[in-house]
């Protein structure tokens, strides 16, 4: 069956308004994916006919809305292959699931211990391990990177010991587009006895990460990058790990019995889940979660293959074209600079023309150091994108470029 793009057009409202005059043509799609109609109708409905506390209440509206923010966490735990749903821990996204894994290792690392973070990291994923190097003592090792964007994964035995406690990478990243080798490193890293946390945030628009056969310990990502609302996201953390972390905040919910003396501490995943969460966003969240399986995330990723591979090819006609991020196994986000041009300006002219990119250092200020520019134009494709909108992009760089010099 051909990807009937037009009709998965239409189940997104934004798309169809017009910016400056002109139809949008939404290509910032790794900053924050649109919303389809069945995602912001389930936000509409939760509000409008269930809304009520969950896990508290003996009322039947309570027990609707834990039901069905139960029933998200189900989905969740099976489109990621998780083996237990107490594995899925809410949260308000990526980066809250760091820092919760990051905190909790706090107890965990002592001086002369090591945390190895790669080259190609968004900023969510170094500053908080930083922190935590400095509460224990422990040294931050980077997996560099080289000029093709990718990891260079023939130092990994350089920084890589039995002194890493912890390992930190993103599956792909945010600022070029690169699928970085997560299973080697996860391999690798378990053999010297290293813990592993996965950044996903930008991979789960494009791909389905079989989270029992990567055998990560954890895994985290946020609903707005794949269809779902903003403020909800995910923890996936191995029980055994889990079981080890100690809570991160402390609250209503997470506890099990509390006297001034002493408190204990709810069963997973209720320990890691203080106070009143995002229930609408977690609601949601299964919604964009039933939404990309009707899609198919193998007919999404063959489909942005070929607009990755469409846009390369026609941004690459432009005169002083630079793509950084060439590796073999991307994305479709292509971040480039033409000339001398400043990414701020081509940016500047493009949203005139109704063309939203991103423009700046994508939170990945180390990466662009490695290029030595300030930024990049980013233009991150989904899968409601079309060769058309692409034609709209390479059309208006050129006439930037034109203005500009
Ligand atoms: C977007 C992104 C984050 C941060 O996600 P939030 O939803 O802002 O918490 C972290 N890492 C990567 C690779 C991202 O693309």
């Amino acid at each position: 069956m051909p990807f009937d793009v037009a009709a998965i057009r239409a189940d997104f409202p934004i798309l169809h308004r017009q910016v400056n005059g002109k139809p949008l043509v939404y290509l910032d799609n790794a900053a924050t994916s649109q919303k389809p109609q069945a995602v912001i109708d389930s936000i509409v409905e939760y509000y409008s006919r269930y809304n009520a506390n969950i896990h508290r209440g003996v009322h039947s509206l309570s027990q609707e809305a834990t039901d069905a923010f139960e029933q998200a966490r189900i989905k969740i735990q099976k489109h990621f292959n998780i083996a237990k749903k107490h594995e899925v821990i809410f949260t308000s996204g990526t980066t809250h699931g760091i820092n919760l894994v990051a905190q909790g290792f706090s107890n965990l690392l002592e001086a002369g211990d090591e945390v190895l973070v790669s080259a190609l990291e968004h900023h969510s994923n170094i500053v908080p391990w930083q922190m935590l190097c400095e509460r224990t003592g422990a040294r931050l090792e980077v997996l560099p990177m080289n000029a093709e964007g990718t990891l260079a994964m023939d130092q990994l035995k350089n920084v890589l010991s039995s002194k890493t406690k912890l390992v930190f990478v993103n599956h792909i990243s945010n600022a070029l587009g690169t699928i970085n080798p997560i299973e080697e490193i996860i391999q690798k890293a378990h053999q010297v006895g290293a813990a592993v946390l996965v950044d996903g945030a930008q991979a789960c628009s494009h791909l389905q990460p079989d989270l029992q056969a990567l055998n990560v310990d954890f895994y985290v990502t946020s609903a707005h990058k794949m269809c779902g609302p903003t403020g909800i996201g995910m923890l996936y953390g191995k029980e055994s790990w889990l079981e080890k972390l100690p809570p991160y905040q402390g609250g209503g919910e997470m506890i099990s019995e509390v006297t001034f003396e002493k408190t204990t501490y709810a069963e997973l995943p209720h320990k890691f889940e203080a106070g009143t969460p995002n229930i609408a966003g977690g609601i949601a969240f299964g919604a964009a979660i039933d939404y990309l399986q009707h899609i198919g995330l193998d007919a999404i990723a063959q489909y942005e293959a070929e607009l990755l591979a469409y846009a390369t090819q026609e941004l690459g006609t432009i005169e002083g074209m630079k793509i950084y991020g060439t590796g073999p196994d991307k994305t479709s986000v292509i971040s480039f600079n033409v000339g001398e041009i400043h990414p701020y300006d081509i940016g500047t002219i493009l949203d005139q023309m109704g063309i939203a990119v991103r423009t700046g250092h994508h939170c990945a200020q180390p990466v662009m150091q490695y290029f030595n520019i300030p930024g990049t134009v980013r233009a991150s494709f989904a899968f409601y994108n079309t060769k058309e909108e692409i034609d709209a992009l390479v059309n208006g760089v050129r006439k930037a470029q034109m203005m500009l010099s």
